[in-house]
């Protein structure tokens, strides 16, 4: 709960328009995808990092929580006020201040909107690449915590591939500038690396320099529908081994195309799995790429191959591809969300494994993700008012987490922990990393004020007890 002394400085801090205790507000943002609100106790808006400063610095003295947010997409409840506290959101500073053409950087801040910086960029002939499906609402400083990956990822790698500096506000209230913003740097530790994944833990983004690419010269998208989930993995394996690196590689399950398609209606095939496919590069390459992967996905059985030659044929698919996620509450009220990653010679193994964990347990379980990178988005379908298979999905989710890391693989891809995935952690980490990175959180953030209830079950520092109504 804050004082009426923190409430006091807040107002003397910020315009009366930019922030805001009343319910109706707060309940704006209490919740993040993961559907499990929990009501701050104010929210601000900040417009310049020097608010932001203010208002870190006062919750620094006066001791309540902190919580920056973007546009809420994120899947592991990341802005969640689990504590109560403040919820700094940054949609008010979301200019884009600069695309540097001759040196191929964006500035920005961290409110804007992925995909307004993708068109921006391309309209100066430039590209940037990190294209979570959420592209559309997600914001920079959200990819930028979440180190956001997406169908891309597969040749062009993630977010974090793409900051070259950044301007934090860190949990004792001081600015700080770090990273540089010329293409090689090596002047001390990386921090730059250590903020970006860091789930808005260590400190608020307030602007980021981002490596901007030239747009690819021409791209092709293939459209491959398989009877059998398993040919339609063999299919990436063998793309991959063929040393083929498409820009994007999906892979959607049945029961993913099913739905998709009885919400979306774009006419896909109402049985079998598909793979998404593009391409991108110089124009000679690029068509003998489409051939070879044309051939493969023939010789792995698919029962169709397709390439969409109009833009809205792309569209489409595309259209198709980032609502299978929402698509998916068809069948079943309640969904556990993972992304996990495998290497990508094991995606056979890891789908025939959830195909019969699913199997056994009974559980309707849809498989559809980055498969290019071996980063498979598991939804675990149940409903929570049947007791018996609510507790059936989280036993699978295990079994999952089990399987995955057995495969030589890792939890969260891109999702990151947050507060769904952090009873899981110690799956994957030795006690001496969580000790280590324990270390890191305590020594940048010794009040525990930004973020708290993130990553760590137990917590780090402080414990605040969470006393707002919900
Ligand atoms: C339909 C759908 C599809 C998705 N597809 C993908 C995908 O393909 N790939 C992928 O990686 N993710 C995906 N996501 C998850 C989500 O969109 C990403 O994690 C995204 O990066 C979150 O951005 P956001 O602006 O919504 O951040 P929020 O959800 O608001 O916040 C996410 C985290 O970032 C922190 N944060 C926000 N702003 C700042 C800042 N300025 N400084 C410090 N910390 C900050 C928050 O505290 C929180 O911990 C998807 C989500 C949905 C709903």
């Amino acid at each position: 709960m804050l004082t009426d002394r923190a409430k006091k400085e807040l107002k003397k801090t910020l315009a009366p328009t930019n922030l805001s205790f009343e319910k109706e507000d707060l309940v704006c943002y209490a919740y993040d995808a993961t559907n499990s609100p929990m009501l701050p106790d104010a929210v601000v808006f900040p417009a310049a990092a020097q608010e932001v400063c203010a208002i870190v610095r006062l919750a620094f003295v006066e001791g309540f929580p902190v919580i920056p947010r973007g546009a809420g997409t994120g899947f592991t409840g990341g802005s969640v006020p689990v504590k109560g506290g403040v919820v700094v959101s940054f949609e008010r500073m979301n200019r884009i201040i600069e695309i540097d053409a001759d040196n191929l950087v964006a500035t920005v801040e961290p409110g804007v909107v992925t995909w307004e910086l993708q068109q921006e960029a391309a309209a100066k002939g430039l590209f940037y690449p990190p294209d979570p499906t959420s592209l559309k609402f997600s914001t920079i400083g959200g990819n930028i915590a979440e180190n956001a990956g997406g169908p891309r990822a597969v040749k062009y790698g993630v977010t974090r591939d793409y900051v070259l500096g950044l301007e934090v506000v860190v949990p004792t209230g001081e600015i700080v500038t770090i990273g540089a913003r010329t293409a090689k740097g090596v002047v001390g530790y990386d921090i730059t690396r250590l903020i970006v994944g860091s789930e808005g833990t260590l400190g608020m983004v307030t602007k980021a320099q981002l490596r901007l690419l030239p747009l690819p010269q021409a791209g092709r998208t293939i459209f491959a529908v398989f009877p059998a989930l398993k040919d339609a993995a063999a299919a990436v394996s063998r793309i991959i081994k063929a040393r083929i690196i498409p820009s994007t590689l999906e892979i959607v399950d049945s029961t993913s195309m099913r739905c998709v398609e009885e919400y979306a209606g774009i006419g896909l095939p109402k049985t079998g799995s598909f793979l998404l496919i593009e391409v991108d590069g110089g124009i000679e390459g690029v068509e003998r790429e489409a051939e070879e992967i044309r051939k493969i996905c023939v010789e792995t059985n698919a029962a169709s191959v397709e390439e969409a030659t109009d833009k809205k044929a792309v569209k489409d698919l595309w259209k198709a591809r980032r609502a299978i996620s929402a698509s998916l509450f068809r069948i079943k009220p309640n969904k556990i969300n993972e992304d996990i990653v495998v290497p990508r010679s094991s995606i056979v193994e890891l789908v025939s494994g959830i195909e019969e964990i699913a199997a056994r347990r009974g559980l309707l379980i849809a498989c559809f993700g980055h498969a290019g990178d071996g980063n498979i988005h598991v939804n675990i379908m149940y409903d929570k008012k049947i007791v018996k298979e609510a507790q059936s999905a989280q036993s699978a989710t295990t079994e999952v987490f089990e399987l995955t890391l057995s495969l030589g693989g890792t939890i969260s891809g891109e999702h990151g922990i947050g507060i769904t995935k952090s009873k899981y952690l110690d799956m994957e980490l030795t006690p001496a990393v969580i000790e280590m990175m324990k270390k890191i959180k305590m020594t940048l953030d010794p009040k525990g004020i930004m973020n708290p209830g993130k990553i760590f079950p137990e917590g780090v520092g402080p414990v605040f007890k969470k006393t707002a109504a919900n």
